[in-house]
C-alpha cells in the first residue's frame, strides 16, 4: 500500500506520457516550448481564470505573485499559522514580515473573526505596513473565500490564494483558480494533479498583474528576452513537464471523483470513532491528503505503521514555533487551534487508486486502534 500512488497511476496513462515525452524530444524546445502554451490554455479552461502563467514550482508561483505586488521589507504579509513551509517562506525571503493567523477547527483554514482580530492589531501597532493575505486551502478544502476577501476589501489589502493543495476543488459553485486577485498552485508529484518534478501556476483576471508576472518568471524580460525591465527569477515549468501534465489533466476529473467515493466511505465507517473532515454546504475539496483528528492520533498512528499502511502527519510543528520565523507576528505565542491540532491530526490514503480491501484495512486498523 503506498500513501501516493503513482505506478497505479502511471498503468492508466504511460502511453499518453510516453508519446507526449517523444513529442518533446523530438523538437527539443525544453525551455517555453509548445507545450507551455497548450497547458496554460488547458488550465484557463478547466477552471475559468483568464490569464494562467505556469511556474517552476509552487513556491515559485507564490513568490512570483508576491514580486508582482512589490513586497519588501516594512510590509507585512498575513499567513495561517497551520500550513506547509512555503506559505510563509516566500514572505520573509523578500524580507517582509509573516503575521500569522490561527485557523478554524472544524475547516482547518484561516479563521474569518481571528483575521479581523489580528488586522486591528497589527495596525494598531504601526510597526508594518500591512498589504496582503495569503489564505490556504488547507488539504484541499477551499477557505471562505467571500469571508476573507470582504474583510480584505474593507481594509485595502490583496488577496493572493495559495491553492497548493486544493486544484479542482469548488467554492459557490466556481473552481480554486479564480478566488483572490491572484491565485497559485502547484504540480508538485504528491498534488491533486501532480507532474514527475516540480512545477507550479499563477492564475489572475488582472491583465498588467499577468504580465508583470511574465516578466518576473523570466529574468525580468522585456519585450524581448534581452531587456531587463525588473528585477525576475528563472521560474519557467519545463516543457516535459507541460507535456505531462496535459495527459494528467484528461484524467484528473475522474480521479477527483473517486477521491470523494474514498472520502465518503471513510467519512460513514470513521465518523464515530474519530473527527472526520466537514464539508461546508457550497464547497467541494480536492481532498489532497484525508485528515482525521483524535487525541488518539499517536496511537492510531502506531497502530497503522505496525499494519505497514502509510500516513502522514500535516503538520506536526507549526510555523509559529519555527526559528526561521522568530521576527513574524505571533511567533512564540499561543494559537490554540494550530497547537491542538499538530497534536491530533493525521493523514490517510485517499489517492484515486485506492483499492476497496486496502481502505477497509486502514479503517479496521483505526477503529482497532481506538476500541
Ligand atoms: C506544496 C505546497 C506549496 C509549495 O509547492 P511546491 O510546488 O512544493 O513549491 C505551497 N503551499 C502549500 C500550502 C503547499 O501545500
Amino acid at each position: 500500500m503506498k500513501f501516493v500512488d503513482l505506478d497505479a497511476q502511471y498503468n492508466v496513462i504511460e502511453k499518453q506520457v510516453r508519446e507526449s515525452i517523444d513529442q518533446v524530444l523530438n523538437h527539443k524546445q525544453f525551455i517555453m516550448g509548445p507545450e507551455i502554451a497548450i497547458l496554460e490554455k488547458e488550465l484557463s479552461n478547466y477552471c475559468g481564470a483568464q490569464h494562467v502563467i505556469s511556474a517552476a514550482s509552487g513556491t515559485d508561483a507564490l513568490l512570483m505573485a508576491l514580486m508582482a505586488y512589490g513586497v519588501g521589507p516594512g510590509d507585512g504579509i498575513i499567513a495561517p499559522s497551520f500550513t506547509f513551509v512555503a506559505t510563509a517562506e516566500v514572505i520573509q525571503l523578500l524580507g517582509a514580515t509573516t503575521v500569522f493567523v490561527d485557523v478554524d477547527e472544524t475547516t482547518f483554514n484561516m479563521d474569518a473573526g481571528k483575521l479581523e482580530e489580528t488586522i486591528q492589531r497589527v495596525k494598531s501597532e504601526e510597526r508594518l505596513n500591512l498589504k496582503g493575505i495569503i489564505p490556504v486551502d488547507l488539504f484541499g478544502l477551499p477557505v471562505d473565500h467571500n469571508a476573507v476577501q470582504a474583510i480584505a476589501n474593507q481594509h485595502g489589502l490583496f488577496v493572493l490564494s495559495d491553492a497548493a493543495q486544493s486544484f479542482g476543488a469548488e467554492y459557490n459553485n466556481a473552481k480554486v483558480g479564480v478566488f483572490g486577485e491572484i491565485s497559485t498552485t502547484s504540480f508538485f508529484p504528491a498534488k491533486p494533479l501532480g507532474c514527475y518534478g516540480d512545477g507550479g501556476a499563477v492564475f489572475t483576471d488582472n491583465p498588467e498583474l499577468a504580465d508583470i508576472m511574465d516578466s518576473i518568471r523570466f529574468h525580468g524580460k522585456g519585450v524581448s528576452q534581452y531587456e531587463n525591465v525588473r528585477i525576475g527569477i528563472t521560474g519557467r515549468l519545463d516543457t516535459l513537464q507541460a507535456a505531462i501534465l496535459s495527459c494528467k489533466l484528461k484524467v484528473f476529473d475522474e480521479e477527483l471523483d473517486k477521491r470523494q467515493v474514498i472520502a465518503d466511505i471513510y467519512h460513514n465507517e470513521l465518523n464515530r470513532f474519530v473527527k472526520t473532515p466537514t464539508i461546508p454546504e457550497g464547497y467541494k475539496s480536492s481532498w489532497a491528503v484525508y485528515t482525521i483528528c483524535s487525541p488518539g492520533r499517536d496511537r492510531i498512528k502506531q497502530h497503522l505503521d505496525q499494519n505497514g499502511i502509510p500516513s502522514a502527519i500535516y503538520y506536526p510543528s507549526p510555523l509559529h514555533h519555527q526559528p526561521a520565523f522568530a521576527n513574524a507576528v505571533g511567533a512564540g505565542e499561543k494559537m490554540p487551534v494550530t497547537d491542538r491540532l499538530a497534536k491530533e491530526v493525521i493523514s490517510l490514503p485517499i489517492h484515486p487508486y485506492l483499492l476497496p480491501d486496502d481502505q477497509l484495512k486502514i479503517i479496521d486498523t483505526i477503529k482497532t486502534a481506538i476500541s
